[in-house]
């Protein structure tokens, strides 16, 4: 994993963690998912890529929400999705 930073990680303050391990968007659909991921602009929970509907990507795209933190127990990191870049916390 290439540890890059950018100003959007540098921004994060405190580190949003889920509220509810579970992919909201899924949730509705009844849906499957494989890795979660937490918004942190707004700290909605959603699927990452190896997820069939990748809802957290969608919603990076659709609101321009740069970063998300995993989700996952014992993961440490952030990404940005308009730099590509992630970095341990
Ligand atoms: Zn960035
Ligand atoms: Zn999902
Ligand atoms: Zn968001």
């Amino acid at each position: 994993m290439n540890e890059v930073m950018c100003g959007h990680i540098e921004d994060v303050r405190e580190v949003k963690h889920p509220l509810a391990r579970e992919c909201e968007e899924c949730v509705k659909i009844r849906s499957r998912w494989v890795h979660l991921r937490t918004c942190q602009t707004c700290g909605v929970t959603l699927c990452c890529d190896s997820s069939p509907n990748r809802h957290a990507t969608k919603h990076a795209r659709a609101t321009t929400h740069p970063v998300v933190a995993s989700a996952e127990p014992g993961e440490r990191w952030l990404y940005c999705y308009p730099d590509d870049a992630i970095a341990q916390y």
